[in-house]
């Protein structure tokens, strides 16, 4: 596991300040039919390679950020805060 997260609002910090939540997933419209929320809540691959995080600085800026991490090297490839667009390169 990578040692050190960049965080796009406090830089690169030790990876014990932050809490992972799980998959950044694409949340459905309210009016969804019930399968499609069933598969949002409680299903969730398990890739090898590629994979976005939801992280919490819980220890910094206590901002969301969407990290892309390997889960075959944990290598770190950036992130970026939730609730924008641009990534941060690690
Ligand atoms: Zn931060």
């Amino acid at each position: 596991m990578a040692s050190r997260i960049p965080c796009p609002h406090c830089g690169l910090r030790p990876k014990e300040e932050f809490t992972v939540r799980g998959e950044a997933l694409a949340r459905p419209s309210p009016d969804a039919g019930p399968d499609v929320w069933y598969d949002y809540v409680y299903l969730r691959d398990n890739p090898r390679g590629a994979y976005h995080e939801y992280w919490h600085h819980t220890s910094g800026c206590r901002r969301w950020l969407v990290v892309s991490r390997d889960t075959a090297t944990h290598e770190i490839h950036g992130s970026r805060d939730a609730a924008d667009k641009a990534e941060v390169s690690a």
